[in-house]
């Protein structure tokens, strides 16, 4: 064991070596050294427990070869792209929207210099990160003003924290989510400090339950889009406009925490229906608060709207300077909104709706040449199928409604499809799929790019 011991390098070795001065230019020298002891100590750990040195230890080449290795490695960045073939097209553990082409270009401009995000170039002074978003979000949907916050969880808890902390919001039972990631809306509440008064029963909640909890120390009736599961059978919510009405009465805010929060009536493009932002504005709730990642189809960020009385005491909170949004993000968001400006185009422009809406014979079509690839690489003891699928939206949109798509399965019966899975992620591209009945599903809806699905289908 003392000479197999004997046989590895030392860092001071390495490092005068002409290969190991090659690697510090390229890398610098504390890379370099960090490398060749991490090396070095696997080398022993491995004679002491077995009696051998690892094969890049046989030859100084070999040696370096490895070291090589591990520092490119040590700079490829670990967050790679995938293929999402799971037909969840907003998959929150993927990532959720894609970003539209502009939003893209957007942010890699902001990013890349400097931007006059909170400089007026007319007037020649400082104006606030917000109001490109704000003009916007006015043209979009008519609400007076925007605040843009890190995520629709931080809006919820701005809101709470500015208007509601030491008071009470009234909330029906039914509405009590957990939305995954702890944010629950109980968590939240105690969060910004405020008293959460539950109201109602888990299935029916009416107008008089809101009313009869209203006390002098009430600071908001608040709704919560439950957009992710349905009660079904005997059951009752208050509209929107009714508890409206309750709220002027006493002159207590009605704010909604609208989740994914669709721009545009998702019903003409023939998708399951989720209520608008506009629909909210028009049956005056006050402040409405809705993600830019989830079925708006942009980026990370929490949108919140409505009175710009309101609004500005949110802006002055310092809660939200803790939780604003960053150059490149509101360029991106900036650039999302945009496309909205032109609803006839926006099917094709904003990769969300892409999905959401093409065509069975698209995705025929793709499912087909999928298929194709797949038969050519994979012997015959896997049995390939084209079949109709259901996809889904995705982060929590309309779990019950299924959006038709069509996949490509896999069966296999002596047990190799585990393999395969593993083998699909080991792909320059990774592949995740989705498994059911036994069978892979690879799911043609929720494609971001099916040209480079096919060229990573190559590899294997
Ligand atoms: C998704 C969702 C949230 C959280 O939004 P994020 O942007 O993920 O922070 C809050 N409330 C509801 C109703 C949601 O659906």
């Amino acid at each position: 064991m003392t000479a197999l011991f004997r046989q590895l390098p030392s860092v001071d070795k390495l490092l005068k070596m002409p290969q190991g001065e090659q690697l510090i230019v390229e890398f610098g020298h504390t890379a370099m050294v960090n490398v060749c002891r991490k090396l070095i100590e696997q080398g022993r750990e491995a004679i002491k427990s077995t009696q051998q040195l690892p094969a890049y230890f046989a030859d100084i080449s070999r040696t370096f070869n490895e070291i090589q290795r591990q520092l490119v490695k040590q700079s490829q960045v670990q967050i790679q792209a995938v293929h999402n073939l799971t037909g969840t097209v907003l998959h929150t553990n993927l990532g959720r929207a894609v970003w539209a082409e502009s939003a893209q270009q957007a942010a890699l401009h902001a990013m890349r210099g400097n931007v006059a995000l909170e400089y007026d170039l007319d007037e020649g002074r400082r104006s606030h990160r917000d109001n490109y978003i704000s003009d916007l979000i006015l043209a979009l949907t008519g609400a007076e003003a925007a605040c843009v916050v890190n995520n629709n969880a931080a809006a919820v808890l701005l809101t709470l924290a500015t208007f509601a902390k030491g008071k009470e919001v009234i909330i029906s039972r039914g509405e009590l989510i957990e939305i995954g990631g702890a944010f629950r809306i109980p968590d939240i509440m105690a969060q910004a400090g405020c008293t959460l008064v539950e109201v109602g029963t888990t299935n029916r909640t009416h107008l008089k339950d809101y009313r009869n909890a209203i006390t002098e120390n009430t600071a908001f009736l608040m709704k919560v889009h439950s957009s992710n599961y349905q009660i079904c059978g005997f059951t009752s919510a208050v509209e929107d406009a009714e508890l409206v009405a309750l709220g002027k009465e006493f002159n207590i805010p009605v704010i909604s925490d609208l989740g994914s929060g669709a721009l545009v009536d998702l019903s003409q493009y023939h998708l399951p229906k989720e209520p608008t932002v506009q629909e909210k504005l028009g049956q005056g709730v006050d402040l409405i608060s809705f993600s830019g990642d989830k079925l708006l189809g942009g980026v990370q960020a929490g949108i919140i709207v409505g009175k710009k009385a309101l609004i500005d005491q949110l802006q002055a909170h310092p809660l939200k300077r803790v939780l604003r949004c960053d150059k490149a993000i509101l360029a991106g968001l900036e650039a999302t909104l945009r496309l909205y400006l032109q609803p006839e185009k926006l099917a094709e422009k904003l990769p969300t709706l892409r999905l959401l809406t093409r065509s069975l014979d698209e995705l025929q079509a793709d499912a087909e040449q999928v298929k194709v690839r797949l038969e050519k690489r994979l012997n015959s003891a896997y049995f390939l199928q084209l079949e109709t699928s259901s996809a889904q939206i995705g982060s929590g949109s309309q779990p019950m409604a299924r959006i038709p798509s069509v996949a490509v399965t896999i069966a296999e019966t002596s047990g190799k499809l585990t393999a395969l899975l593993a083998r699909f992620k080991t792909l320059t591209t990774p592949i995740i799929a989705r498994v059911e009945q036994n069978k892979i599903w690879l799911d043609m809806r929720s494609v971001a790019d099916i040209n480079a699905l096919l060229k990573t289908l190559e590899e294997l």
